[in-house]
Formats: C-alpha cells, sequence, structure tokens
C-alpha cells in the first residue's frame, strides 16, 4: 500500500489550498478528485462542446498581496485575471445598479439615487468599512484566527481599538444598523444588500450576523475578478503546482471509506487503498459520514447547521455571441420581486463569459444559479414539481430583468440541486456554505475542525468558509495545524533511528 504524509480527499479549493501549502513545506500529499479536473464548485467543465463555469464564477482575492495573488506570484501560475468595471450589475424593479470595484464610486452612485439619505449613506459605509477592514486583516493573516498563540494574542491585543467597533455588533442582525443609522427605508440599499449578503453569507438582512455581513459587503471591492479561461484553469494551476512539488494528483479516484489504520488512516478509493498519516477531507460533513462509515458529535453539529442552509438550483445556458452585446465577462444579479426572499428563482445571479475566449463552437455561454432551502426540498412531498415551479420562476425573473439574455438562449441545460449534488458529491447540491444567521453560535467553532484524531475537515462548511478564497483560507489554516505535526513526527523518528 503505497504511504503518505497526507492524503486530501477532494480537488475543491479547500482541499487544493491544505494540498499545495502541505506540499510547499515538504509533505508528501496524495490529491484524490472523484472528478476528471479540480476545483469542485469553482470549477469549469465541457459540456456538448461549450465549457462552463459549475457555480462559483466571481473571485475577490486577487488584489495586490492577498491570497489569490500571492499564489499566483509564488509558485509562478500561468494564470490571467481581469478585474471588471462594473463587477456586477444589479437589475430589481424599478432599480438598475452599477456595482464599481471602488467603493467610493459605488456610494456616489448611490448617493445619486433619487431620494437618497447622504449623509445617512455616508455615516452607515464609514462604519462598514472600519469593520470590514479590521476583518479581511484577519482573514488575510490566517495566525491571527483561532486556535490563538501567545505571540498572536500579543498582535490582538495591540488591536484592541479596532475591535471595538465590531464587538457591538457581535450577535446581531444587519437590520439593526440599518435602522440604526435610519436606513431601514432607503430601498435600493436595501435591495443590494439583501443581494450581496444572499449570495456571500447565505442570508438576507433580517437575519444576517452583521459582523459577517459588512466584511462581505467589500466583497465586489477587494481585488474581485474573472479569471481568464474560466476558474477551472485556476483549479488546474493548483493542481498541477502540488504535482511539481512533489504531490499525487488523483482524478477520477472517489474515495469511497476511510478508516483508522495504526497511527493514521486506511483509503479505499477507486483506483486503490494508501496509507496516509493524516487525512484532510473536503468533504460536507454528510459526505465524511458516509466515507467513515459512522458520525461523530462533531459531524452531527455541522450537517445539522449545514441543512438549515440552502442548495443550487442550476441553468447553463448557450448563447447567441451577436445578441450579446458586452464584449467582456460580465456578472448580473436579478431581483424578480425585492419583497419577496431572495431565493427559489426570484434571485438570479447570471454570470455570462467573455466573447473572446474560446467556448466552444463560437457560442458564448452563462452560468445562472438561485438558492434553494435545502429542508424544503428534502421534506417536499413532490419534489419534482417544486423544482418545476423554481425553473419557471427563473425564467420569469430572467425575461423580465434580463430580456437580452432571455433571447440569446440557443440551449438549455438545467440542472437541480440533485444533479449538482451528483456531480459534486454535496448533499441537495449545498451551495456556499453554513449561513450566518444572526447569534453568538457563529462564533462557536472557528479554529480548524478535527473530527478524529489526525482527521481534519476542510472547505465551506467549516469556519470562515462561505466563498471560494475563504474556503482557501480555510483549507490553508488545516494545513497550518498538520505541518507541525508532521514535524514533531519526523523529529521523533530521527531521534529513535538515533538511538
Ligand atoms: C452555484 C454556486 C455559486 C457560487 N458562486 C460563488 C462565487 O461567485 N464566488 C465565490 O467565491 N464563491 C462562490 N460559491 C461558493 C464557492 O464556490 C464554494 O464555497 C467553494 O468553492 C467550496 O469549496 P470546497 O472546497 O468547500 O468544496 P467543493 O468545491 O465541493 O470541493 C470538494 C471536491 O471534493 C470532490 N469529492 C467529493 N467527494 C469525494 C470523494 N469521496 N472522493 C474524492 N473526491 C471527492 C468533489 O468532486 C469536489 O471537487 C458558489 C457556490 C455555488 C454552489
Amino acid at each position: 500500500m503505497e504511504r503518505f504524509d497526507v492524503a486530501v480527499i477532494g480537488a475543491g479549493f479547500g482541499g487544493l489550498a491544505c494540498a499545495l501549502e502541505l506540499a510547499s513545506r515538504g509533505a508528501h500529499v496524495a490529491l484524490f478528485e472523484q472528478l476528471r479536473y479540480p476545483g469542485g464548485c469553482a470549477s469549469t467543465f465541457t459540456r456538448f462542446g461549450h465549457r462552463f463555469e459549475s457555480g462559483a464564477t466571481l473571485f475577490s482575492g486577487f488584489g495586490e498581496g492577498m491570497l489569490f495573488d500571492r499564489w499566483i506570484r509564488e509558485h509562478r501560475l500561468d494564470v490571467r485575471v481581469e478585474i471588471l468595471d462594473p463587477v456586477i450589475e444589479l437589475r430589481a424593479p424599478g432599480l438598475s445598479l452599477d456595482v464599481p470595484p471602488d467603493r467610493e464610486r459605488f456610494l456616489a452612485s448611490l448617493e445619486a439615487l433619487p431620494g437618497a439619505p447622504i449623509e445617512r449613506i455616508r455615516a452607515f459605509f464609514d462604519e462598514q468599512r472600519r469593520v470590514a477592514d479590521t476583518l479581511w486583516e484577519l482573514f488575510d493573516d490566517p495566525s491571527l484566527l483561532p486556535p490563538l498563540g501567545p505571540r498572536a494574542l500579543g498582535r490582538h491585543a495591540a488591536r484592541l481599538p479596532r475591535y471595538l467597533p465590531l464587538m457591538r455588533l457581535v450577535g446581531r442582525p444587519l437590520a439593526a444598523m440599518l435602522r440604526r443609522h435610519g436606513l431601514q427605508d432607503f430601498a435600493p440599499l436595501r435591495v443590494w444588500l439583501d443581494a450581496v449578503c444572499q449570495i456571500t453569507v447565505q442570508a438576507g438582512v433580517d437575519e444576517v450576523e452583521a459582523p459577517f455581513a459588512l466584511g462581505a459587503m467589500d466583497y465586489a471591492f477587494r481585488g474581485t475578478g474573472h479569471v481568464v479561461g474560466g476558474i477551472g484553469s485556476l483549479a488546474w494551476a493548483l493542481a498541477r503546482r502540488v504535482v511539481e512539488l512533489g504531490g499525487v494528483l488523483r482524478t477520477s479516484d472517489e474515495v469511497r471509506a476511510l478508516a483508522p489504520e495504526g497511527a493514521g488512516w486506511k483509503l479505499s478509493a477507486r483506483r486503490g487503498e494508501v496509507y496516509a498519516d493524516r487525512v484532510a477531507a473536503n468533504l460536507t460533513p454528510h459526505a465524511l459520514r458516509r466515507v467513515l462509515g459512522r458520525s461523530t458529535a462533531t459531524l452531527d453539529a455541522l450537517a445539522s447547521e449545514v441543512e438549515r442552509g440552502w442548495g443550487a438550483a442550476m441553468r447553463y445556458l448557450v448563447l447567441d455571441p451577436a445578441k450579446v452585446d458586452r464584449p467582456s465577462a460580465f456578472h448580473l444579479e436579478l431581483v424578480g420581486d425585492e419583497k419577496s426572499p431572495f431565493i427559489e428563482g426570484n434571485h438570479l445571479f447570471v454570470s455570462v463569459s467573455d466573447a473572446a475566449e474560446d467556448r466552444g463552437r463560437g457560442m458564448r455561454t452563462a452560468t445562472v444559479s438561485t438558492h434553494v432551502p435545502m429542508r424544503t426540498l428534502r421534506d417536499s412531498s413532490d419534489p419534482a414539481s417544486y423544482l418545476d415551479a423554481i425553473r419557471t420562476r427563473s425564467t420569469a425573473t430572467l425575461k423580465a430583468r434580463a430580456p437580452e439574455i432571455a433571447a440569446a438562449i440557443v440551449r438549455d441545460l438545467t440542472a437541480s440541486p440533485r444533479t449538482f449534488q451528483r456531480f459534486t458529491g454535496r448533499d441537495f447540491g449545498y451551495v456556499g456554505g453554513i449561513p450566518r444567521r444572526a447569534g453568538l453560535a457563529n462564533y462557536r467553532r472557528l479554529g480548524p475542525t478535527a473530527v478524529l484524531p489526525g482527521l481534519y475537515l476542510v472547505g465551506d462548511s467549516v469556519f470562515p468558509g462561505q466563498s471560494t478564497l475563504a474556503t482557501a483560507l480555510g483549507g490553508l489554516r488545516v494545513a497550518e495545524v498538520i505541518a507541525p505535526m508532521r514535524a514533531r513526527a519526523l523529529l521523533s523518528a530521527g531521534a529513535e533511528a538515533a538511538e
């Protein structure tokens, strides 16, 4: 049986980050991926000769010194990123709002809207920026997140004044802060906030935990861009780099069982068994329970948090390029009715490919997603009709808000949350991480999650989760925990050999 220091199950961005960091530190890593290609929810696949983004389409973290930018430079990855302007165009009844990559310009467009309470908007965004700056700095330096050593505690003590504005928001919904600033009735801001919070921290304004929401509001302003050729090119570049660093990449190789063996783990995969001292499972808690053939208290707790979240209902469109007038890639956020929840086809995220990129057969493609409550789908007595109704509503939203896209469709491939589950192994097509609904429970599990000795969970169901960037940071943090364990094991093996 082949032996590895670490086995990573799943080459989503959580697994890729963990494998890359460990391989960079000299560990012998095996990276298993059940599909033919890496990236998971953030991958690029080909169907009928056309290339599509599978789920995630818009990525922050490419700003100078941020994680993806650092990777591209340090590992000399052959990946090109375009910062889009606007990053997103939000369309709702009576509202069309461009979200540029620059927050000052965004504020100027909000303030230019009829009836905009300019001073209150400024005060709200001043407070937001202080919180977001503090949070994004923390995420740029994972050593400042739990578990905290004495050095990190010292650095936190020096930052205490910057944490104060954050502390009074902890455990409260964003809606409370909007009310405090007298902005609860300024509809355009509310629509934008509902939209941005739903796609990032997975809950709307009334429910979402304020600090998470305030950090997520900067999503478009922190090195956010389009990966030329699709996000799959970044996923492949990372996977190949793991191999260059001595790792082994096993695509089309599903891990079917995982069992303790000696001081480590035995993995039974489609193409044979391997042994690893440590395992990082880039799986949902549900999927890890299946592979382990048992559960643990941590997995049960996480699984029930996941089930309070969302699945993704997808549409992959082939578009007639002659009918799409913008040449660059672009993203539309469409709202059918701003008074109904931003889910189930009433809210769509539509990402259209770049005209200059070879998407096969000279066509352009679009990825369209909407949120589906997992429990509603799970408990539905007639899931087919429920999903049909969501599709009908998506079509209505698309036609009402983006008629030019609806008119350009030459092929329309629908993927229900169950189809998404079949491809990614994510139950109910789980989208985007555990919803950050207001409450102190959000701060309960901030450290890397050990499920059993030597077995760690990575991915968007563990903190910080939520986006491709946040998931990658989580993967790095698990590598930070595993790497010293490995160093200690090597030292003691060396000492034993010397005796
Ligand atoms: C529809 C949708 C839209 C999104 N939009 C955005 C966006 O625009 N921007 C953004 O930043 N984030 C977005 N997200 C969120 C982001 O994509 C995810 O949070 C993140 O990519 C999840 O990464 P992960 O590593 O947790 O898991 P995954 O991406 O699910 O990766 C897990 C991998 O493990 C593999 N696997 C599963 N089981 C096994 C097994 N037994 N053996 C071997 N391999 C296995 C899977 O095939 C998969 O490749 C979106 C998510 C979805 C679903």
